[in-house]
């Protein structure tokens, strides 16, 4: 789908800084950290990009991946709705490359985690990467 049916569907405006941004994030297989969307859509403004990622992610289009030293990673959503980030995956923080991987994790570990009334779930992990460990670094 593209990020212009994207932003239809979920009843959203569509705006060049929002096709942008889910353009970028669909692109990339791992999460982009707030500074490298900053580089990437240095065309826009950035208080406009703050608000587009803050929109984005309250409508369940893309959620936050990772945060660390005040640096925040981001990564496209599927299945989310406003109400609704159900994000039953990892975030594992490369070792190596510094990249962030949304990874699935197993349904028996989901149904652990499921006998909790968590109201938010976050995962997150440090380590080479799915790329990294492929490439023995
Ligand atoms: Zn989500
Ligand atoms: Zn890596
Ligand atoms: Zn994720």
């Amino acid at each position: 789908m593209t990020s212009e049916k994207t932003l239809k569907q979920f009843n959203l405006r569509i705006t060049k800084i929002r096709i942008a941004v889910l353009d970028a994030l669909s692109a990339s297989p791992a999460a982009l950290s707030y500074s490298v969307l900053q580089d990437a859509l240095s065309a826009f403004d950035r208080t406009t990009l703050y608000r587009t990622l803050l929109t984005l992610t309250d409508h369940g289009l893309i959620h936050k991946a990772y945060e660390e030293n005040g640096e925040s990673y981001y990564a496209r959503c599927f299945g989310c709705t406003g109400q609704d980030h159900h994000h039953e995956h990892l975030h594992l923080k490369c070792s190596s490359c510094g990249g962030v991987e949304c990874l699935e994790i197993s349904e028996e570990l989901k149904l652990n985690l499921a006998q909790l009334p968590f109201e938010e779930i976050n995962i997150s992990a440090k380590g080479p990467c799915s790329s990294c460990a492929i490439q023995g670094g």
